[in-house]
């Protein structure tokens, strides 16, 4: 009988990716996969390690798990950035823990298995590659429109609050070629839409003699028979050449959309942050992204950094307001283990503080997306359609090309997922756009 495994997974898109990966190694050598962690013979999770949050439901998950394990054998693994970042402190805190495996040991998990299933031994595999970039192994996709590609894995900018760099390791590009041979499989599989994954992906450069850039990767990524739309994240907003703004703004398959992560709007926090621009930078890279016709740009925004006063977060809000972003991430300042703020900087603002100030920018960036949105009442906007909505089972729903969510009542029109429908809008809040389908409708590609 193969074992069974149940996986689950937490965190951001890459850890998505991932874990399609995992689920490729593992079925390749014979586990099979279940829903039901009662049904498993081996419970992993993907983990992550971007803030407290993510570690308190890891430890409350493991919690329960460990309960599962007294009433029958059962393998328990802990994967991704978690685990690469903690290593031994998780493994003092969680004895019941069989497996810990870092992001780039992924391809050794079924010996790691092995060791824990048949000789009932801990296993764990937490060095980092310079080399890995898991090239040859096609991850195994959920059905649907979208589909991530990673492009490349780690980062070399060491962002002073950020983790990345200590869980994923040094910045590798995947050669060109073998992202192009995966984005042609994905249409053949009906793949309409392909995102392209990297903590920076900006300064990816195939591995010689390819040598193409960004810029060249996503037109080519985008000319690939059968792909609607090509999505990215996330740039650095320091690497951003001219080709690549022309590329986004030019090419019909490039989504008008780039997620150009702010952190914060005082040039002592960006320093201190060690994000290698200023404000005045930053507002002039905006500035040509608009030049260049309608692109939504998004972004992300911590508060509560390290002796932010109350001068530069305004500063950030300030800039936030000024800017009017589609949408915004916004976080409070969490210390991380290993990070160079946590080595050189003190934690002092105030968890009610940084509270306060998330909740003030949270309730802006509402305001400007529901008044970004409520200009589109009226107008017709094109989304590939990918199926039953989140909150309705009477609705469908889709994406804009500025990533917005779009609505209707699935009775109005009889779309496929993949199908390019036009939906008129005449609703919208903060979040979400509703519509009618416009009769036109196109054939599915
Ligand atoms: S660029 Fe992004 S992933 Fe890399 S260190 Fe900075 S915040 Fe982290």
């Amino acid at each position: 009988m193969p074992r069974r495994v149940y996986l689950q997974t937490f965190g951001c898109q890459m850890n998505e990716y991932d874990t399609e990966l995992v689920r490729s190694v593992l079925r390749d050598r014979g586990f099979a996969f279940t829903s039901e962690p009662a049904a498993a013979d081996v419970l992993l999770m993907n983990t992550c390690a971007i803030r407290e949050h993510a570690h308190a439901r890891v430890h409350g998950r493991l919690a329960q798990w460990k309960t599962l394990k007294r009433t029958r054998p059962v393998v328990i693994g802990v994967l991704g950035c978690m685990a690469q970042n903690l290593k031994q402190e998780l493994l003092d805190a969680h004895p019941a823990i069989d497996v810990l495996a870092g992001p780039d040991a992924y391809r050794r998990l079924p010996e790691l298995l092995a060791q824990a299933l048949e000789r009932r031994e801990r296993a764990v595999a937490v060095e980092l590659s310079e080399y890995e970039t898991y090239d040859t192994i096609l991850p195994e996709r959920a059905p649907g429109v979208n589909a991530w590609i990673a492009i490349m894995r780690g980062c070399d900018n060491f962002c002073t609050f950020c983790v990345v760099p200590y869980t994923r390791g040094r910045e590798r590009s995947r050669p060109a070629r073998s992202i192009l041979d995966e984005a042609h499989a994905l249409a053949a599989r009906g793949h309409r839409q392909v995102t392209l994954l990297g903590q920076n992906v900006n300064s990816y450069r195939s591995p010689a003699p390819d040598g193409r850039d960004f810029a060249e990767l996503l037109a080519d990524v985008a000319d690939v028979p059968g792909i609607e739309r090509v999505r990215w994240t996330s740039p650095h907003p320091r690497d951003f050449p001219p080709a690549l703004l022309d590329v986004v703004a030019q090419h019909p398959r490039v989504c008008r959309h780039i997620h150009l992560p702010l952190q914060s709007g005082s040039d002592r926090m960006l320093d201190m942050m060690g994000r290698s621009y200023t404000r005045r930078d930053y507002v002039a890279l905006v500035d040509d992204i608009r030049r260049r016709g309608d692109i939504a740009i998004t972004t992300d925004v911590i508060a509560g950094f390290c002796t932010e006063t109350d001068d530069e977060f305004r500063d950030t809000y300030d800039l936030v307001r000024e800017i009017e972003f589609q949408s915004a991430y916004v976080f409070k300042y969490s210390e991380r283990k290993h990070t160079i703020a946590r080595r050189k900087f003190p934690d002092d603002v105030p968890e009610a503080v940084k509270s306060e100030r998330v909740t003030r920018l949270f309730d802006l960036q509402r305001e400007i997306s529901a008044a970004h949105n409520r200009r589109l009442i009226g107008a017709d906007v094109t989304v590939l359609v990918e199926g039953r909505a989140k909150k309705s089972s009477r609705q469908w729903m889709g994406h804009t090309d500025a990533n917005v969510t779009v609505v209707w009542d699935k009775d109005a029109a009889p779309f496929a997922p993949g199908d390019r429908a036009t939906i008129q809008v005449n609703d919208a809040s903060a979040s979400t756009l509703f519509g009618v389908p416009v009769p036109a409708l196109a054939p599915a590609v």
